[in-house]
């Protein structure tokens, strides 16, 4: 007998009749002897129709009452998987955020957990009931209801697990686990049996959608066992997210290839190479609230040098904007924006003992003529910016040459 917490997204709570789905997984665990707590998202489409809403009333909605209105998709469901349960003959409670007592701090909409009270949880779950909790959203010292960012069911659902500590956390999504690759974009790609905490890190922070980052540092950091599996299909083991050390098998050099069509490119170029000028550019940037990704500056030539950086798309005319208001200041010859870019990135923990995985990777890009723009390293991952239109061609042709098609 184990104590497992199970997590469902929207999609997996998207009508009654997937609700009731829900239930029986849930039962068919029951039956088995095992412990259940529940974390559920909000029906599909639902926190964005509220965020719609809101907005609706007021352009740039006040965060704490933003959070009032969109917390309440979650309670929706809450009560509607716990009567679900209770129509097929389980005892059932839900529960908010604020009624376990989920502590947060007071960002609001994205607020961080400081704190859960499990006593009212392990009363119910001792006493034979399925506890219910709703995800996304916690309580403040003063009693203001919170949420903790966009995926944040995720989090809650990890952050509970580590509070109660569980043996398992099972993510149900629509997805039956972490591939490779977008099957959509390689349909040969895999799914991974395993993959460690750094590597999904790396995947999620590049792009890869299948589980809020905050979620996985969460489990990384109290060491909870994670596994991701769907929701619609009866059997599978899903992926499980493991601690490097754990694992004895020999890692493959790369387990996954993450891409990112949301980035635009800005260059400054000819900027005088002297000590202040990555600050005098980047400076007004980050105090626009832009997040700048990668950063390349050039070895300077007759005192002058080439800046380049990438940001979300949608900030780079905003970005554009700022940097030609110190224009002059900086001393820039011109500014420039691209947006028909993308990043491509591999990410894999075996790199760290192989050499050439580099060069494979730019070989095998020269080889389809893609150019490369940008390049940026870490320990477990290489990231490339190519042009958008090669982003599909990119990701195959890495995906063979570092053999993932593979088991
Ligand atoms: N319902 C929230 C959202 O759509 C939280 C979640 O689903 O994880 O972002
Ligand atoms: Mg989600």
């Amino acid at each position: 007998m184990a104590l497992i917490v199970q997590k469902y997204g929207g999609t997996s709570m998207g009508t009654p009749e997937r609700i009731k789905n829900v239930a029986r997984r849930v039962a068919k665990f029951k039956a088995q002897g095992h412990d259940i707590v529940v974390v559920v998202s909000a029906m599909s489409g639902e926190t964005n129709r509220l965020i719609a809403l809101a907005k609706e009333i007021q352009a740039n909605p006040d965060p704490r009452e933003l959070d009032v209105i969109i917390s309440t998709g979650e309670q929706v469901t809450i009560g509607l998987l716990a009567m679900a349960l209770k129509d097929i003959g389980l005892d059932a409670v839900s529960y908010t955020g604020s009624q376990v007592r989920i502590l947060t701090d007071s960002a609001f909409t994205k607020a961080r957990i400081q704190e859960i009270d499990d006593a009212n949880m392990r009363a119910d779950l001792a006493a034979g009931r399925v506890v219910i909790v709703a995800g996304f959203q916690g309580v403040d010292g003063d009693g203001n209801i919170t949420t903790l960012g966009r995926g944040g069911s995720d989090t809650t659902g990890v952050a509970l697990a580590a509070a109660l500590k569980a043996d398992e956390c099972q993510i149900y999504t629509d997805v039956d686990g972490v591939y490779t690759t977008d099957p959509r974009v390689v349909p040969e790609a895999r799914k991974l049996k395993t993959i460690t905490f750094e590597e999904m890190l790396e995947m999620a922070s590049l792009g890869s959608k299948v589980l809020q980052i905050r979620s996985v540092e969460f489990a990384g950091k109290y060491n909870v066992k994670l596994r991701v599996l769907s929701s619609f299909q009866e059997e599978g083991e899903g992926t499980l997210i493991t601690f490097e050390e754990e694992s004895n098998m020999e890692k493959p050099v790369i387990s996954g290839i993450a891409f990112n069509r949301d980035e635009a490119r800005i260059n400054v170029m000819g900027v005088p190479d002297k000590p202040g000028i990555a600050y005098q550019i980047l400076g007004p940037v980050a105090d626009a609230n832009v997040d700048v990704d990668m950063i390349i500056q050039n070895v300077g030539q007759d005192g002058s040098t080439d800046f380049s950086f990438t940001v979300p798309k949608n900030d780079m005319a905003r970005a554009i904007k700022v940097l030609e208001d110190v224009q002059a200041h900086v001393g820039a010859r011109s500014i420039t924006g691209d947006d028909k870019i993308c990043k491509v990135s591999i990410v894999g923990v075996g790199m760290r003992s192989h050499v050439g995985v580099a060069a494979t990777m730019f070989r095998t890009l020269a080889e389809e003529g893609i150019n490369i723009q940008m390049i940026s390293t870490s320990e477990i991952k290489i990231s490339v910016v190519v042009e958008e239109k090669y982003l599909e061609l990119a990701v195959r042709v890495l995906h063979k040459a570092f053999g993932l098609e593979m088991a």
